[in-house]
């Protein structure tokens, strides 16, 4: 997460309001007070971000990415019918296979993934090839991934669905792109393509606080519009004038109005160049660490960098995840965004070295006895 938002003091007065964006930004007409028309201006700014024609988007802001998936794999289940395999990787977010419980899916594949966190195509293969042709599918691919900033191949990826032949009405494709989403568009020469580029998008997920530097945390649900056809069956809730296309009923408004300024008075000269610093020191991070012979990655494109963790004590002071390898290794990331100072970086380099050797001259003592 990025904490640089003291620029959003700007917003406080708007505090005094109860800004309720009800309901459907586009089809609804929100509490006694909404931002619907700047939460409108924001999906389209995003939906150009991402290659896809302003008038075929729809979308959403919500709290947070877990709900965005959730909206998707809900989706996915309205477009395809019942009965779907959620089809998502053993690195995906914990959204998304809770999503698949909420709403009852019949079964979730974990694809395994390879030492980087993305999909292994071979065993997507593997999986497909012992399917039913008329299977109906909701695959959740992702844009960086939580643990590892993994990139998911998707072209590649859609390449082996055709490979199979399943039919195209046969499955929904969702990109949860919480992480990725504000930082592929803004990687030099525009390598990735992680979009609506990809013609078989269904929907997206982007989250805003990982990347912009909001006080609130939030998220965009965007959705090709001419692929949901299921959406003008949608019920209409007379209580607040909208049909029901949204998970949440009230949202807050001021997070999209506060996002929509941020994003606009960065433009995308700056986001490209934040983009690049962040990117950057995770690389110059890793470097240090591959100096003090600390095993660590750090995907390509990705401001995150894996590496073996160091004690407790060091984990708890900078607020360090644990993850276990199935070799029983232990784990760790740092995400390098904008608050994490080269400064800080290079101190917590320090004290990992410090508490590597001390660790190391400890276990010397007792081993040869020395008194
Ligand atoms: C953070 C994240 C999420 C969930 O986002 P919340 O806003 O915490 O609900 C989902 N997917 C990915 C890939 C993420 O990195």
């Amino acid at each position: 997460m990025n904490q640089d938002s003291t620029d959003c003091i700007q917003f406080a007065p708007l505090l005094q309001h109860t800004i309720n964006n009800l309901g459907d930004p586009f089809s609804g007409t929100g509490g006694h007070l909404e931002s619907f028309k700047y939460e409108r201006k924001l999906v389209k700014l995003m939906a150009d971000l991402f290659k896809l024609e302003e008038d075929n988007a729809w979308g959403y802001y919500s709290s947070g990415s877990s709900i965005s998936n959730l909206q998707a794999i809900y989706f996915g289940n309205l477009k395809n019918g019942k009965r779907n395999i959620l089809v998502t990787s053993e690195d995906a977010h914990n959204s998304v296979e809770k999503a698949g419980m909420i709403t009852q899916i019949d079964q979730t594949i974990f694809l395994k993934t390879n030492a980087k966190g993305e999909i292994d195509i071979n065993k997507f293969r593997e999986f497909l090839s012992k399917q039913n042709h008329d299977n109906r599918y909701i695959f959740c691919f992702c844009s960086g991934s939580v643990c590892k900033g993994a990139y998911d191949d998707v072209p590649q990826l859609i390449e082996v669905i055709k490979e199979f032949n399943i039919p195209r009405e046969n499955y929904y494709l969702h990109l949860d792109a919480a992480l990725g989403g504000l930082i592929t568009p803004f990687l030099k020469n525009d390598p990735l393509h992680l979009d609506f580029r990809i013609k078989e998008l269904d929907s997206m997920t982007v989250s805003f606080h990982k990347r912009l530097g909001i006080p609130v945390p939030g998220s965009m649900f965007l959705a090709r519009k001419s692929n949901m056809t299921f959406m003008d069956k949608m019920a209409f809730v007379e209580d607040y004038s909208s049909f029901d296309t949204t998970i949440p009923g009230s949202r807050d408004g001021l997070s999209p109005f506060i996002t929509y300024v941020k994003m606009k008075a960065l433009g995308k000269v700056s986001l490209q160049r934040k983009t690049s610093e962040v990117i950057e020191k995770a690389q110059w991070f890793s470097k240090e660490l591959t100096k003090r012979s600390i095993d660590n990655f750090n995907n390509k494109f990705s401001p995150c960098v894996y590496f073996e963790a160091p004690n407790q004590s060091l984990r708890n002071e900078y607020h360090l995840p644990l993850y276990k390898t199935k070799s029983g290794k232990e784990y760790t990331h740092i995400f390098t965004m904008e608050h994490v100072l080269k400064s800080e970086l290079q101190k917590f380099l320090d004290k990992y070295s410090a508490s590597i050797n001390k660790a190391f001259s400890k276990k010397t003592v007792n081993h040869y006895k020395v008194v």
